[in-house]
């Protein structure tokens, strides 16, 4: 089983020709509603691709936080660990796309944003073969599911965004780290185009803070390492992309991690957890859209599949 403690939000989407100045009121087109919250999306992903999932997080007792409750239900993700706060909003996006396809982005965190450390219980993580966290909820939250998630026995997927940097003391509880190359640099202290170069390389150094690094690299795929012995070079590989027409690429990383989730809680090798990964990614960006992006097992099989014939 995998458990999934993150955020949860509505994004909530406008066009607009171009975005108003300070003081200014535009009119936009009709706006869209989507589920989103990296927590909710990769839980969405996990599931999919066919992993038992739990989802805890926390949401507002209000319309918008039913929604998203119902969604995780539909995808078969079990919610009872996701509750309806009385006394703070569901977590919204607030986000404007303008004519040339940019886009501002205002995240309102409400509920994600009262999840302690305190909230989190032992018995949460029981059976848990997976745990997955991100960043979108408060860093004390997701230290704590790491440390209970390590204490239960299982493995601890952390994937770093939204970018920020965290110091091996940590990520002490954390055995499988996934970064995108921006986060990477960040956490490494260098340049992204330095990194672009070096991927690899990246990965390597990735593994004096955690156990095993994963590098997602757009449609290259991804680069991991993973650490032997504290002093010996850490094994390390590179799993090609798969190719095919973008049209979106929101959700990729969502994709990936779910997929990746997956794939290790059913005992696949880290290289063939990759594959199936990549294979989730590339499928995300042949859709619109963040969870109707997010494909099944079948499909992700039958990628894999297509490019060993
Ligand atoms: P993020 O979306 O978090 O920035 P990436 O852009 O690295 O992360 O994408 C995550 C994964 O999705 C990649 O490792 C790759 O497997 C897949 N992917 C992303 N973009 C493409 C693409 N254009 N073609 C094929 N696969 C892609």
């Amino acid at each position: 089983m995998i458990v999934v403690v993150g955020s949860l939000n509505v994004d909530l989407v406008v066009p607009v020709e171009r975005f108003p100045v300070a003081g200014e009121t535009l009119l936009g087109g009709d706006y869209a509603r989507h589920r989103g919250g990296k927590g909710a999306n990769q839980a969405v992903a996990a599931a999919r691709a066919g992993g038992t999932v739990r989802m805890l997080g926390r949401v507002g007792d209000d319309a918008f936080g039913a929604w998203l409750s119902a969604g995780l239900d539909a995808d078969g993700v079990d919610h009872r660990g996701v509750v309806s706060l009385p006394d703070a909003p569901t977590g919204v996006a607030f986000i404007s796309v303008d004519a040339c396809a940019q886009n501002t982005i205002i995240v309102s965190p409400g509920a994600n944003g009262r999840l302690g450390a305190r909230d989190l219980a032992a018995h949460a993580f029981d059976g848990a073969g997976v745990v997955l966290l991100q960043l979108e909820v408060p860093l004390v939250a997701s230290l704590r599911a790491a440390e209970l998630a390590k204490a239960a026995g299982a493995l601890v997927v952390l994937n770093l965004a939204p970018a920020t940097t965290l110091d091996a003391e940590q990520l002490r509880h954390v055995d499988v780290l996934v970064v995108n190359e921006s986060e990477a640099a960040l956490l490494l202290g260098i340049d992204a185009a330095d990194l672009a170069d070096r991927p690899e390389r990246a990965a390597r150094d990735l593994t004096t803070l955690v156990p095993t690094a994963i590098v997602t690299l757009g449609a290259s795929g991804s680069t991991w390492a993973r650490r032997t012995t504290r002093t010996a070079e850490p094994a390390a590989g590179r799993v090609a992309g798969f190719p095919v027409t973008a049209v979106d690429t929101t959700a990729a990383g969502d994709a990936f991690v779910g997929a990746l989730a997956a794939a290790l809680d059913g005992g696949a090798p880290l290289e063939a957890a990759l594959r199936s990964a990549n294979a989730a990614g590339a499928l995300a960006v042949t859709a619109r859209g963040a969870q109707p992006s997010l494909p099944t097992a079948e499909a992700i099989e039958a990628l894999v599949q297509e490019s060993r014939s």
